[in-house]
């Protein structure tokens, strides 16, 4: 039997509704990649003789008790102080944690608040574990042959600790040795009923099925993969682009880097969204050039130069208009590839000969330009999602066709 883990989230936020539990769903998700799961749950708010009971009762249950929030400067936090007062362990101040602190704020140039420095308050015996994206570093502490782990509250701090430091812990010591292995394959361009169908039968694991924004996963869980995997690739072929958190800007950017070659692209109804998604991804100065957001007819024109007797005759939604775009775009940035989007996003502006949801996606290589045209009938942002999806799917193709990896 594996050692059984409790988590606590706290946070009056997470029990007024206004902020998602996003840790549960996060934590629960790692833990499964080592083959452990949560055996309970808990969020209480920001008391502290309801987190006290919450985390007595957890102890006398468990062998590992992970909690978060309640590490912060603040006066509604106090996660650490109420597991330093329960286990009997005195607070004190360690000096390398203040002075980490004391460097942060100087660097962001901004004067320290005094109650910061609580976050440096460490229960004795208990290991600081560090916080590169924030102040409040987190807390492990071996106490009675259990282990408690203190994290902080922001996902964007709590992650990178969790799988830095966290996960590798809970690994070595409960792991199971004969455990299933979990993995995630991500599709795109495909619905998830005919990902299924294609997919079939996959004896001897548990298949699984997530309908995301723009994507399925395809989630196999067992002892043995190899041959479920080989069908899966088999049936999804080239709409599989990547595994696990992988995200289609990254890997576009990836393979672009790979190749050598550059992206420019030409936005109208995705409004940027395609350089946004480009630009979240490390390194992407290497390969991608510029952005043109041309949302009125103006605009291409000046901008891009598309033709005004192009824009009159076809309208700035069609597939000439697209193309002009495309072409425009890669020949003015100079770049390999260019993108080009322009749709009519709703929910207003539609007409029976071009209803909202139509959208033509044009991508121009040093040979070519070809252009798409799909009916996305979602809302607003979920049309803009899908249809930069859509874009930056035309590229990895062409990528994968011209650029194979060696
Ligand atoms: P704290 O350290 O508890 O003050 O939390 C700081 C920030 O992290 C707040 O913006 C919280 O809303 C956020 N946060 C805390 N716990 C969670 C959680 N379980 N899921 C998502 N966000 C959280
Ligand atoms: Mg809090």
């Amino acid at each position: 039997m594996s050692a059984r883990i409790e988590l606590i989230t706290t946070g009056t936020e997470l029990l007024l509704g206004f902020t998602l539990n996003t840790h549960l769903n996060y934590i629960a998700q790692k833990l499964a990649t080592i083959g452990l799961r949560l055996d309970r749950h808990t969020t209480v708010g920001d008391d502290p003789a309801e987190l006290r009971a919450a985390i007595a009762e957890a102890l006398a249950r468990c062998r590992v008790l992970l909690a978060t929030g309640g590490l912060g400067p603040t006066a509604d936090d106090c996660t650490r102080e109420v597991v330093a007062e329960l286990l009997g362990r005195p607070l004190a101040r360690d000096e390398t944690i203040a002075d980490a602190i004391r460097e942060r704020f100087r660097r962001r140039g901004i004067a320290m608040p005094e109650s910061v420095l609580r976050q440096a308050l460490v229960p004795a015996g208990a290991q600081a574990l560090p916080n590169p994206h924030g102040t409040a570093p987190g807390l492990a502490i071996e106490h009675e042959n259990k282990l408690i782990v203190l994290l902080p509250g922001p996902p964007r701090e709590l992650k990178p600790m969790f799988e830095q430091y966290v996960l590798p812990v809970l690994e070595q010591n409960f792991a199971p040795a004969d455990r299933p292995v979990c993995r995630v394959f991500k599709v795109v361009g495909l619905a998830e009923s005919v990902v299924e169908e294609r997919i079939g039968a996959a004896p001897g694991v548990e298949l699984g099925f997530c309908a995301r924004m723009g994507e399925v996963e395809v989630r196999i869980l067992g002892k043995n993969l190899a041959e479920a995997e080989r069908k899966i690739r088999a049936a999804l072929g080239p709409h599989i682009f990547g595994e696990g958190d992988d995200r289609l800007e990254e890997v576009v950017v990836k393979q672009l880097a790979a190749a050598g070659k550059t992206v420019a692209v030409a936005e109208s109804c995705t409004g940027g969204l395609i350089a946004h998604r480009l630009t979240n991804v490390s390194g992407a100065s290497r390969v991608f050039l510029a952005g043109y957001v041309t949302y009125s007819n103006e605009s291409k024109v000046e901008l891009l130069g598309v033709r005004p007797e192009t824009l009159a005759r076809h309208g700035a939604v069609s597939e000439e208009v697209c193309r002009a775009m495309a072409e425009a775009c890669r020949r003015r940035s100079g770049a390999d590839f260019a993108l080009a989007t322009t749709g009519i996003a709703g929910p207003t502006g539609g007409t029976p000969e071009k209803p909202v949801g139509l959208v033509y996606i044009g991508l121009a290589t040093p040979t070519r330009t070809e252009v798409q045209r799909h009916l996305l009938l979602f809302d607003r942002e979920t049309f803009k999602f899908f249809a930069s999806q859509y874009a930056l799917d035309a590229l990895r193709r062409e990528l994968l066709k011209s650029h194979r990896p060696a």
